[in-house]
């Protein structure tokens, strides 16, 4: 079996797994690997329950179809993030509850939306910015997360969800999962009286596991 088609296949399971967990609904949500020479990608009207492996978009480095169905509208996150951050292998873009409420929130700070609750969340995201509400389709949106991406490999696109870049397929979905739970838990401690790990903890963790 060709590395490809592993990846294919890959893409398809995490897809499902995160599907079966209520992590997306109806056809949003998407995620793109690199291969070679270009990206697959996950194609536009899809469901993320049952992918068919085969019809995942290929793209070439230019970001023309080469076989599959055609991509998700929202290909232009994952360019952005490929192209700012030479060493992404893959990109998870998801409509996740707990994130979008939180992206909702108005007395969040924009430049980095969660506190730092775990030593995982700190380890797979670290800083998490927020990108000011911008319609489907914008170009100031490409724009907003190009500049963004640049310096970060996570971000929460306002009242949308968040795009997060990985080294793998694996590294990219487990981050995406832990910055939802994350986001869960923020919202089931909002009032309540909280320790988060102080400053010199996150310096520490970042210092020893650098995102
Ligand atoms: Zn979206």
């Amino acid at each position: 079996m060709s590395s490809e088609t592993k990846l294919r296949d890959a893409i398809a399971r995490l897809a499902k797994s995160m599907y079966d967990r209520g992590l997306t609904v109806g056809s949003s949500g998407n995620i793109s690997v690199r291969v070679d020479n270009g990206w697959l990608m996950t194609p536009t009207g899809s469901t993320m329950g049952c992918l068919d492996p085969s019809r995942i978009s290929k793209l070439d480095d230019d970001g023309v179809l080469i076989n599959g169905d055609p991509p998700t509208k929202e290909t232009f996150l994952h360019r952005a993030m490929y192209e700012m951050r030479p060493g992404t292998g893959a990109v998870v873009h998801l409509h996740s509850t707990h994130s979008v409420a939180v992206s909702c929130l108005k007395d969040i700070d924009p430049k980095n939306v969660l506190p730092p609750i775990t030593a995982y969340y700190v380890m797979r995201i670290g800083t998490l910015p927020l990108i000011p509400y911008f319609p489907p389709g914008d170009i100031k949106l490409a724009n907003a997360v190009r500049e963004m991406a640049s310096k970060h490999h996570a971000v929460l696109l306002a009242n949308h969800g968040p795009v997060v870049a990985g080294t793998s397929l694996e590294d990219a979905v487990y981050a995406t999962e832990e910055l939802e739970e994350t986001a869960k838990l923020f919202l089931m401690l909002k009032n309540l009286n909280t320790s988060f790990l102080t400053d010199e903890q996150v310096e520490t963790l970042k210092n020893k596991f650098p995102t």
